[in-house]
Order: structure tokens, then C-alpha cells, then sequence
């Protein structure tokens, strides 16, 4: 089927929550990915910081493959290795501590991570929660009464839990809000949707220090900034802060569909028997691509890889002279191309026209969250193109 006619027929059959996206892939390898019509681009995005070993790694497929012809799914009724070992190496990351709770989602990894603050909440008489103004949690009703993007939390309000909202950034406003009452604070380490925004130096150290003198239980969700795409494993080990709970998803399966809670000291035992389930929570597919994802960033020294070849995008970048262009931010390959003027889906338009696809995640920023494995030639591809991009912008509208 042509790019075409897969575009209509999908706008015909699906809800039009999405819109029209204005591409159709069908394949990718390496940093890669080729359209309905056999055009082939730079993936700058990785399905947004999700295919972290780049398209087809040989160590996912194989992982995959062999867990499918094992045995694809076996519920929670029952216990399967990859689940064992994924959780078992997770705790290793997390220097050896925390339990761990398997979802399918992001969103999902956060519900639990609200499950466990409300139960903490009840017992110890703590009511409401804390978290970002412009922070995203995820789209189901629990994780979206903590998103703090208006346009897209108000009309599915009001919501059951009483949340406040803080500008992220603002240690005051956070000692502020936090008291005796609140049962836990949801806090990214940088704000992803919200335009890849990181917080003033010592931030997450104050949010921490708040949380630890008032009781409330610290929720960092790293869904978007873990699992190496910063360069070190996750965000928060930059500045050396550790939460209560963790949530995890995105790039952990490397594009199959899986996400974490964990729970360090207490949190990690606050659910009773019968507390918490999901039916697919665990499937050894996923876990058995989560473990490929994570041996491989180990075997190919990616966290390294991720810290280089995303400084030379943010020097690259950053050494761009252009009137549309304002400025980078962020760490890693997790970077925020920030323009003068809200014209970033033109940007993104003009980038794919150039063979690159990168993501207009906000009007006036571009976002790019690459495969960990990008090289620095790719790398400098962007960066070559990114004058002309910018000018094919400028120039249309002139
Ligand atoms: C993507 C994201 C979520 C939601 O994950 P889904 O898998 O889309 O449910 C939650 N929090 C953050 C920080 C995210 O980036």
C-alpha cells in the first residue's frame, strides 16, 4: 500500500484523537526508518525515546524471536524467567535495591506508582499530591489528574485525587507546597513533553531533601529520561538523588511494550497480596526484549555513546547561527531545539523533506531523542542540514 492510500484508510478507521500523521513506515534498521514509498530517513525520534537500539538490532530480534517460539505469554498466575531477570537487573542498576512492579505502559507504570502513594496516603493521613505544571504522566484518569498540561488534563476533569500543581523549577514554590499532608510528589527529571526542559542545577536534590522532611514519598518518573538516554542510566543519578518510587518505560523494551514501578525501602513493600495486578504485566516478550535492551547498552557501551555523540548534537547544533534559532537544551540525546517563533511544525515538516524526522514537541521546540546507537557521522548529517532546514522555514513564510 502507498504512503497515500495507508494515510486515508487509517483516517477512515481510527479514532481522530491522533489527526493525520504524515508518514507511514514500514521498516528501519539501525538509525534508518524507510516509508510506505521506499523513502528513507534518519530517525531522530525512535517513536519518541522508545527504540533505543535503533530499528532491527540483531539483539532484540533474536531476543524476541526465541522468547516468542518459547512461549509468548503465561499471566501472572505463574512466574517465567526473562520477568525474574529483568526485575533482578533492574534492582542491579538501582544499586542493588527496590522491587519492582511490571506494566505494559507508561501510564500504566505511574498508576501504580498513585496506587502505592494513595494506600501510603490512607495510612498515615496524607491527602493530596504535588506535582508540575507543564509535567506529563500519562493519559489514563489517575496519571492524567497529575499532568500538568492544562489543554489536555481540563476537559476530562474534575478528578478524584486532589492534585496542586508548582512551576517545575521553582524550589520555593515546591518547600511551599509541600506539607505534612501531602501523601507524595510526581516529579520528571527534566520536563519531556513539556519541551525537554531541565530544572535549575540542585533542583531534584531540593525535591528530594522537601520530601524527606516532610514524610512525602518522592515519584520520579523517568519513563521518558531512563534507561540511558541522558548518558548515565537514569536521569537522576546526575545529581545523585534517589526517589521512593521510580516509574520506567519508554525506551526500556526497545520498542516492544513494557514499563516499571519501583519501589525502593518501604515502597517496595506497601502493596498486600491482592493489591495491584495486570494481565500482561510481565510478559516474557517484552521482559526478554528489555534484557537484550539492557545487555546491549552494556555490550555497546551506549551510555558513553549517548553522553558523545549527543554533545556533538548539542555543540552542533548550538554553533548554528540562524535568526530561527534560539538555543539547545538538555542532556544526552535527549535534546530540546528551541526556535525563535512557534514554527516548529514547519521545522519538522522541512526536516522530513530533508530526509530527517524529528518531533515539533512543542510550537516553538523541536525535540530529538535519537536510537542510543547513532553515530556521529549521523549526527553531523543533522547538523549540516539544519541551516537549510531552518531556512526552508524561514523562506516559505517570506
Ligand atoms: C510517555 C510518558 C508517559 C506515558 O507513557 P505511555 O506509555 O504513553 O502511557 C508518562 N510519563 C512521561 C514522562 C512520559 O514521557
Amino acid at each position: 500500500m502507498s504512503s497515500e492510500d495507508l494515510l486515508a484508510r487509517y483516517t477512515a478507521a481510527f479514532m481522530p484523537n491522533y489527526g493525520t500523521p504524515p508518514v507511514a513506515l514500514v521498516s528501519g534498521k539501525g538509525c534508518t526508518v524507510r516509508d510506505a514509498d521506499g523513502r528513507e530517513y534518519l530517525d531522530f525520534i525512535a517513536g519518541i525515546a522508545v527504540s533505543s537500539l535503533g530499528h532491527a538490532h540483531e539483539a532484540l530480534v533474536t531476543a524476541v524471536t526465541e522468547q516468542v517460539r518459547a512461549i509468548a505469554h503465561t499471566s501472572n498466575l505463574v512466574v517465567n524467567e526473562p520477568e525474574v531477570l529483568l526485575a533482578e537487573r533492574l534492582r542491579r542498576l538501582l544499586g542493588g535495591e527496590g522491587r519492582v512492579f511490571l506494566t505494559n505502559s507508561g501510564t500504566e507504570a505511574n498508576e501504580c506508582a498513585l496506587k502505592l502513594a494513595v494506600k501510603y496516603g490512607k495510612a498515615n493521613g496524607r491527602s493530596y499530591f504535588v506535582a508540575a505544571e507543564n509535567g506529563f504522566h500519562g493519559r489514563s484518569m489517575g496519571a492524567l489528574s497529575l499532568t500538568g498540561k492544562r489543554s489536555i488534563r481540563e476537559p476530562f476533569g474534575p478528578f478524584a485525587l486532589d492534585v496542586r500543581f508548582v512551576p517545575y523549577g521553582d524550589a520555593d514554590a515546591l518547600r511551599r507546597a509541600v506539607t505534612e499532608e501531602c501523601a507524595a510528589v510526581f516529579l520528571e527529571p527534566a520536563l519531556g513533553e513539556g519541551g525537554v526542559v531541565p530544572p535549575p542545577e540542585g533542583y531534584l536534590t531540593t525535591a528530594r531533601q522537601v520530601c524527606t522532611d516532610t514524610g512525602a514519598l518522592f515519584v520520579m518518573d523517568e519513563i521518558q529520561s531512563g534507561i540511558g538516554r541522558t548518558g548515565t542510566w537514569f536521569a537522576h543519578q546526575h545529581e545523585g538523588v534517589r526517589p521512593d518510587i521510580l516509574t520506567l518505560a519508554k525506551g526500556l523494551g526497545g520498542g516492544l511494550p513494557i514499563g516499571a514501578c519501583i519501589g525502593f525501602g518501604p515502597c517496595g513493600e506497601l502493596f498486600a497480596k491482592g493489591d495491584h495486578g495486570s494481565t500482561f504485566g510481565g510478559n516474557p516478550i517484552s521482559c526478554a526484549a528489555a534484557l537484550a535492551v539492557l545487555t546491549t547498552i552494556d555490550k555497546e557501551g551506549l551510555l558513553d555513546n549517548a553522553a558523545r555523540v549527543g554533545a556533538l548534537l548539542f555543540d552542533g547544533l548550538s554553533a548554528v547561527d540562524h535568526p530561527l534559532l534560539k538555543g539547545v537544551r538538555g542532556r544526552g540525546l535527549w535534546l530540546g531545539v528551541v526556535l525563535t517563533a512557534d514554527r516548529a511544525a514547519e521545522v519538522e515538516a522541512a526536516a522530513r523533506d530533508a530526509g530527517f524526522l524529528v518531533n515539533a514537541v512543542q510550537p516553538n521546540v523541536i525535540r530529538l531523542a535519537p536510537p542510543l546507537i547513532i553515530a556521529p557521522d549521523q549526527a553531523a548529517a543533522l547538523v549540516e542540514a539544519f541551516p537549510s532546514i531552518l531556512d526552508a522555514v524561514s523562506v516559505k513564510k517570506g
